[in-house]
């Protein structure tokens, strides 16, 4: 039986009851290794996160924002970050444009479903609009601009996800479509 790689390494302690005894084992009925308490007996299941974006569009023109955090700190990237408890992905979507752009969208279509299934991300990414075209700069950003297809900094992108989603938008803008498009990583 080999153990799926993509499994955190170490559970030191029980978040339910606080015990230091946590086992790796498979639980009845289930055919994966979990960390199971053996204290409470809750079966700590670990699941891959979604990350939610946004493209704003405004004219012919894309607002992408220069990371002010790591990781790739200092690489433009379009607005994206964790779903968060409670959040539907298009709120999340939405949320991480104001937050990192203090811009609002309005969501238009799904571009994007991206995954990195070896770091257990999902990425999802709409294309939106920018409602008034005005946007600031976030606290996770150092730089917000708006760009044309020319004139996007595409050797300085952060993530393969963002620079796969902004070539299948610019293809779907030239077709008149508004396709999803599927892949995963390192496809850009
Ligand atoms: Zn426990």
């Amino acid at each position: 039986m080999t153990l799926n790689p993509y499994l955190s390494t170490t559970m030191k302690f029980c978040s339910n009851c606080g015990s230091d005894s946590i086992t790796l084992s498979i639980p009845a009925g289930d055919n994966r290794h979990r960390f199971v308490c053996p204290s409470c007996e809750i079966i700590h299941y670990q699941n891959p996160n979604i990350v939610a974006g946004c493209l704003p569009v405004w004219e012919d023109k894309v607002l992408l924002c220069r990371r002010a955090i790591e990781p790739r700190h200092g690489y433009w990237n379009v607005p994206s970050g964790y779903l968060e408890n409670g959040e539907s992905v298009e709120d999340g979507a939405m949320r991480e444009v104001w937050e990192e752009a203090e811009a609002k969208v309005e969501i238009d279509y799904l571009i994007s479903l991206y995954n990195l299934e070896k770091i257990n991300q999902i990425y999802l990414q709409f294309v939106g609009h920018l409602v008034d075209g005005k946007f600031g700069i976030g606290v996770e950003s150092s730089e917000c601009a708006l760009f044309t297809e020319k004139t996007i900094p595409w050797e300085e992108m952060a993530f393969t996800s963002s620079v796969f989603m902004l070539k299948r938008y610019f293809e779907n803008r030239k077709a008149g479509k508004k396709i999803l498009h599927r892949a995963s990583y390192p496809t850009i």
